[in-house]
């Protein structure tokens, strides 16, 4: 029979996926001897049959009234009881933390009876009835779908016809008559009545959390972080404790390390006289965990004590909430805690020294997008004046954007391409389009662990929160600081997450620390360790992997700065960006030549400067491989533009002048090479096959680059790689050509010239008789952007701007398949190519020199597809190198290994 509750006591952390994170980790809390307040949780698998179903599964009510019973035996009173009420939570809590997204109940069990038997026993009427309101408020909002504004408003009339700053000033007669307010208003909004059965309370509360499964936010959040959205959520029934029955109770959050920099110390916020949502709300400002210290030294080092059995147990950063009641501390929440680039590098490197991880886990739980954040220039400061706020650093960055107060003007300005920082006083989850859309967060109310905090940091965006001295008015779209200067909606800030800092304007940007010690191994200026965690992680992700790493250059400059960067080589140097600017002139000449002297001219004045060009990447990365695509574009692209030319043609025929010869034969030339479709037109091998004397140039540039290096005493290691194959025959003629022309060279110089000859696998056909092609081909190498081109029919340019949001929103691909390899398709492809090719050519070298190869979960497939190497652009290298070491690790036990 299928069960579809348990106890606490009957579950860990292992059982995440049926009883959702948080359930699970109640669990493993309770297993570990932690104060727990008892509970239960109703599965996933009963949210996935409620939502497929429309009702709840057979059965699942009788067990949540016998564990129920269990919890009120124990307690020794039943839910709501009038006299003397046991009260409980109602909790959501899924597979993978969704901040924000689905409404907790707490004080369920209050009645308009039994708030009066809570007054009595608990000998406070205040708190009673500031339970009661709570609860109306919470359910009317989150079960009885009343606009929390509604409440919220009320409580604020409240407060300012009571002339009080906040709601602990309150008397409990206020509180009774909001509690009449909010009934009343949930009358008139629902034309329902707030129920006044306990079990009612519950039971709606239970089907509300799974309701909340589909709820708009929460699917926004799923999309963005790829998360199945048939996982379901769990729902975690719990009794209540109490932080808000005077100044010897209240709530906080904490992370046993510094969730910004990984700095090891309790961290968190405490908020005293106050229940578990307040801390996070931003409503009263919160107290440092160190002012627990001095307020109730007893709970306080009880709670250390707590944290560091869980990171222990836990081996990682975790973060907690907790309430003291009366002198008492429970424990609400835990989980392995979220955490910025920096502090994931940082706390890895320090759980090894600790002796808790060994470095094959530490590599495992820091990521190749991690790094890259790492590798963000950060803000030069140096000139420019005073900040007009600081707050708190809640997520690292350097972000520059326009200034923008609510979540809709977010949207839509970055939607029209402009960069906007969002500002609000704090956020909420309706705020979270807008956080998306946003460069950075910047807020004036809230702790490291308020809202905005909270999701922007799992975002990976900059954010300042806590900006007090910042005056914020979104109602008037603008924000004011302490020196009087204004911000007005669509005024440029830079806003300064590593430091915590706002500034009015652009400020400059410099390098990153990381980058700096990529680029010479320095490793000053580095307070938090960091570039000595980055580097241990890179190390160890070398000593591990077994795919090889190269970059994409086309220049000296960039392969010299890939080499510094651990490439192993170039994996992609194109051809064609030697023939831009100045050169154009002479790619013109030869493609308007009208006979073979003038074509030979042109190609003649082309060969020196290709050949230099070579000589300088090769020496650049000399005694490493570099592969030389033959040319790729269709001719057109170095050409004028066909419009602006004809229009400069009728404007001089207009004014009666003879249009240029010049001129004249371009167009000619132009209207002979346009193509309704280049990508899929004269382009790649045709271009060679077709235009003589071209590839006979760039193979002759290449042949004279390496023997003058060698005569140089280099170890040039070229590769000659032609782009576009789609038939074994292709290839065969081509590399003929290329065979001769390398012949003739070390003959003429005496100096032996050996290129392996190679080819791109980038259209299916190649992928599908790869068998055929490796005969002639030295090595593949697969062009994932136009086998992903040819593979979908999609004409990148055209595709991504124009319907790809769509495609994202209906859930046809969860990422662009330009960003990351359709492994079903695209991914098949190469499969069958790898496969196929090594069959053929046992040994086959093969590689990858799409962008994807520097895309993380890319680097995945290719290592488990089998493949020798990735090459991606230089800064993407230290990304390949760590993501390639974390792919040789998938499927092994690295808590094993030394
Ligand atoms: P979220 O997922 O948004 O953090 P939680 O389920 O953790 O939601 O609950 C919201 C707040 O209510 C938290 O601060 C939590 O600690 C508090 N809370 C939840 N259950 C209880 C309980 N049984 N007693 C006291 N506080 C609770
Ligand atoms: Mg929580
Ligand atoms: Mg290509």
């Amino acid at each position: 029979m299928v069960r579809y509750v348990y106890d606490f006591a009957e579950g860990s952390r292992d059982m995440a996926g049926l009883l959702g994170g948080k359930g699970s980790n109640l669990a493993e809390m309770t297993r570990l001897g932690l104060p727990v307040p008892p509970g239960f949780t109703v599965t996933t698998e009963a949210c996935r049959a409620y939502l497929d179903t429309g009702g709840e599964p057979a059965g699942m009510w009788q067990e949540v009234s016998a564990h129920l019973t269990a919890i009120e035996t124990a307690a020794g009173r039943p839910l709501g009881q009038p006299e003397d009420p046991l009260l409980v939570s109602v909790r959501s809590g899924a597979r993978f933390s969704m901040p924000g997204m689905m409404e907790t109940i707490l004080d369920i069990g209050l009645t308009d009876e039994s708030v009066l038997g809570l007054a009595k026993v608990s000998g406070s009427e205040r708190f009673a009835w500031d339970s009661y309101r709570r609860l109306v408020q919470m359910f009317g909002s989150t079960v009885m779908g009343v606009d929390s504004t509604h409440f919220e408003h009320a409580l604020t009339a409240l407060k300012e016809l009571r002339e009080v700053p906040d709601d602990v000033h309150l008397t409990a007669d206020d509180l009774a008559g909001l509690v009449e307010t909010y009934k009343e208003l949930i009358r008139r909004e629902t034309g329902e009545h707030f129920p006044q059965s306990p079990a009612e309370q519950l039971r709606r509360a239970v089907l509300a959390v799974f309701e909340s499964w589909n709820g708009e936010r929460a699917r926004l959040y799923r999309r963005r972080e790829h998360i199945a959205d048939d996982l379901g959520t769990a729902v975690t029934v719990q009794r209540m404790v109490f932080g808000n029955l005077g100044s010897d109770s209240g709530s906080g959050v904490a992370f046993t390390r510094d969730p910004a920099t990984g700095r090891p110390g309790m961290y968190g916020d405490y908020l005293p006289d106050a229940q578990g949502e307040d801390v996070v709300a931003g409503i009263r400002n919160t107290v440092p965990l160190t002012e627990l210290e001095r307020l109730d030294p007893a709970s306080h080092t009880r709670l250390r004590a707590h944290m560091e059995t869980l990171e222990r147990h836990y081996r990682d950063l975790c973060d907690i909430e907790f309430t003291i009641e009366r002198g008492t501390l429970w424990m609400l929440q835990t989980r392995v805690g979220k955490r910025t680039a920096e502090a994931a590098f940082a706390i890895a490197a320090a759980l090894v020294d600790e002796g808790l991880i060994t470095s094959d886990e530490a590599l495992a739980r820091v990521g190749g997008e991690q790094l890259a954040r790492l590798m963000f220039p950060r803000f030069d400061t140096s000139g420019t004046g005073a900040p007009l706020a600081r707050g708190i650093p809640a997520s690292p960055g350097a972000a520059v954007g326009a200034a923008v107060f609510d979540s809709s003007s977010a949207v839509r300005r970055a939607a029209a391409g402009e960069k906007v920082v969002l500002v609000r006083q704090e956020t909420t989850p309706d705020d979270l389009p807008g956080m998306l859309a946003a460069q950075a967060v910047l807020t004036s109310r809230g702790g490291k662990t308020s809202h905005a905090a909270v999701v922007a940091r799992g975002m990976g965006k900059v954010c300042v929160c806590g900006a007090e001295a910042l005056t914020v008015d979104t109602g008037a779209r603008r924000c004011t600081a302490p020196d009087g200067t204004v911000v007005e909606e669509g005024t440029v800030v830079s806003v300064d997450g590593s430091a915590g800092a706002v500034y009015a304007g652009t400020v400059p940007l410099t390098d990153s620390a990381v980058i700096r010690y990529l680029e010479d191994g320095s490793t000053d200026e580095d307070a938090n360790g960091l570039v000595a965690a980055v580097a241990r992680a890179l190390y160890r992700a070398d000593t591990v992997r077994r795919l090889e790493v190269r970059a994409n250059a086309d220049t000296p400059e960039d392969a010299a700065r890939a080499r510094r960067f651990g490439a192993q080589g170039v994996g992609l140097c194109r051809t064609e960006h030697m023939f831009l600017g100045e050169r154009r002139k002479l790619v013109e000449a030869m493609i308007l030549a009208r006979d073979e002297a003038e074509r030979d001219q042109a190609l003649g004045a082309l060969l020196p400067l290709q050949r230099q060009d070579f000589i300088g990447i090769l020496e650049a990365m000399d005694g490493l491989p570099v592969t030389i695509r033959l040319i790729d574009p269709p001719l057109h692209e170095f050409l004028p533009d066909r419009t602006e030319l004809a229009v400069r043609i009728a404007t001089a025929e207009a004014r009666g002048a003879v249009p240029g010869p010049h001129d004249a034969d371009l167009l000619d030339a132009v209207n002979r090479t346009h193509e309704e479709n280049p990508m899929l037109g004269l382009r790649g091998v045709r271009l060679g096959l077709v235009v003589p004397g071209l590839v006979a140039m760039q193979v002759r540039a290449v042949a004279e680059a390496v023997v003058e290096r060698t005569k140089a005493g280099g170890s040039p290691q070229a590769e000659i790689m032609v782009p576009l194959v789609g038939a074994v025959e292709e290839l065969r003629i081509e590399r003929e050509e290329v065979e001769r022309v390398l012949a003739e060279v070390s003959r003429e110089s005496g100096v032996p010239v050996r290129c392996p000859v190679g080819t791109m696998i980038e259209l299916p056909r190649a992928a599908l008789t790869a068998g055929r092609i490796a005969a002639e081909a030295e090595f593949f190498s697969f062009g994932t952007n136009d086998l992903t081109q040819t593979t979908w029919g999609f004409s990148r340019d055209d595709v991504e701007a124009a319907f790809f949001s769509a495609y994202l929103d209906k859930g046809i691909f969860a990422t662009s398949p330009f960003e990351t390899l359709d492994r079903d398709g695209v991914g098949r492809l190469v499969r069958i190519a790898v496969d196929e090719g090594r069959a053929a050519r046992p040994g086959l070298k093969i590689g990858v020199c799409g962008e994807h190869g520097g895309d993380p979960d890319s680097v995945h497939f290719f290592h488990s597809a089998g493949l020798d190497y990735v090459s991606c652009s230089p800064f993407r290298v230290p990304v390949a190198r760590l993501e390639a070491g974390r792919a040789a690790l998938e499927g092994t036990d690295v808590s094993d290994s030394r």
